[in-house]
């Protein structure tokens, strides 16, 4: 039997890893981490029966101990407790599915455990890939994507050797909720309007993301860094209904394209298999239900974001950090009703307007880079308001 650790298991990603896990039957969970979700935690505790599980919150942590004292469970907490959870020794693959930058440590502590990673966690290949994917090489270890877009070309690669045959990545996206709207008509977007995407039921975070096109900017990165392309080479295609998961263009000038319906269940069962493709249950697509797939240009300038996560990525350093560090805070902001929705972007681009870049920066560096860039935008907000 497989065996796999989720960090992030009370999420979309990590719930819908669990129903794959469960419709399969032959893979064995050794550990799940969650943030403070210990009330689901514990029925999948139950579930499962992992030897540890790890809760960030310590106090809810001592919770959950207690009430699964009767099993033989293994209860930590915090930074520490998720790498043992990310690094539990008989763990094959890791599902990394937290969210944010706090990925970055228990990835690297997986890979350096010699684990496959199954990447949701797209914050940490965009602030620390220049960390990741060299070391992937070091230890022999793979990085299976699981966001949609990544799962699709990845496939669309099947059987080709080498990055240079890819001439370039076309890189799909919804659009989100709010294509269409200029800036101005978006002055007053409230967390209920942005947290209502049109295609896919996602976590809190990455669906605020989707809406200031914000994912497709990290997106950008993230196959820049998993498929070795320059930044250049990936382009934006709007595709509304979310049918075309992406597409790659060949040097001789092929487009191959994958297609499904919106589940992530198969981008996470592909992964979990890799390269094995199974039977999985769902909604299938009727072409001729569907006529008609139509695509469109990005909206540059009513979506700022992309052109500042291009120039984040193109510049590279510690500058794709400030991008992320900054989207993070602002979008909890933004959550917590404390900023406007036009303000993501706006702190986004303070960020990186004042930051210095570091070159090739270390962990240390990124971290130090992480929390600079959010006691920068504290003190802007508490200056500003
Ligand atoms: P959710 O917000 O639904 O879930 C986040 C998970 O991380 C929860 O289990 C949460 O626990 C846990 N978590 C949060 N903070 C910590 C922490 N400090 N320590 C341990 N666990 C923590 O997010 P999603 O599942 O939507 O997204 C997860 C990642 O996958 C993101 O990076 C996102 O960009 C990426 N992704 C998601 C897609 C989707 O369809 N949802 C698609 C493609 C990529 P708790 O519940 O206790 O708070
Ligand atoms: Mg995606």
């Amino acid at each position: 039997m497989k065996k796999i650790s989720i960090l992030g298991s009370t999420g979309s990603i990590g719930t819908q890893t669990l129903e794959v896990i469960e419709n399969n039957g032959d893979i064995q969970v050794t550990a799940l981490a969650a943030g403070s979700n210990i009330a689901l935690l514990e029925k999948q505790i139950r579930k499962v029966r992992p030897r540890l599980a790890c809760v960030w919150d310590e106090e809810k942590a001592a919770e959950l101990k207690a009430n699964v004292a009767d099993l033989d469970v293994k209860v930590v907490s915090g930074m520490d407790g998720l790498i043992q959870a990310a690094t539990e020794e008989s763990a094959e693959i890791v599902v990394t599915a937290v969210v944010g930058m706090i990925g970055i440590r228990p990835t690297i502590a997986a890979m350096e455990a010699g684990k496959d990673i199954a990447l949701a966690n797209k914050e940490t290949l965009v602030t620390a890939g220049h960390l990741i994917m060299p070391l992937a090489k070091e230890k022999n270890v793979r990085i299976l994507p699981v966001d949609s877009e990544h799962s699709a070309i990845f496939q669309c690669i099947q059987g080709v050797r080498g990055s240079g045959q890819i001439h370039k990545i076309l890189l799909t996206a919804s659009g989100g909720p709010f294509r269409g709207l200029t800036r101005e008509q978006m002055k007053d977007i409230r967390p209920e309007d942005a947290l209502k995407h049109p295609n896919w039921t996602m976590g809190r975070k990455i669906t605020i993301d989707s809406s200031t096109m914000v994912n497709k900017g990290l997106e950008i990165m993230e196959a820049h860094w998993l498929f070795d392309v320059s930044m250049d080479q990936v382009q934006v295609v709007v595709q509304p209904k979310s049918i075309i998961h992406s597409m790659v263009e060949f040097e001789d000038g092929a487009v191959m394209a994958q297609l499904g319906t919106p589940d992530m269940k198969l981008p996470i069962q592909y992964a979990l298999y890799y390269p094995e493709r199974r039977y999985l249950p769902g909604e299938r697509l009727d072409f001729w239900k569907i006529g008609q797939i139509t695509m469109e240009e990005p909206d540059f300038d009513n979506f700022p974001a992309l052109s500042l996560a291009c120039e984040a990525g193109t510049t590279g350093g510690s500058l794709p950090t400030v991008f992320n560090a900054a989207n993070e805070y602002a979008v909890s902001r933004f959550l917590d009703r404390k900023i406007s929705y036009l303000a993501i972007t706006d702190m986004i681009e303070a960020a990186m307007r004042r930051h210095k870049v570091i070159e090739n920066p270390s962990l240390e560096q990124i971290l130090e880079t992480e929390a600079e860039t959010c006691d920068f935008l504290k003190n802007q907000y508490r200056a500003d308001s």
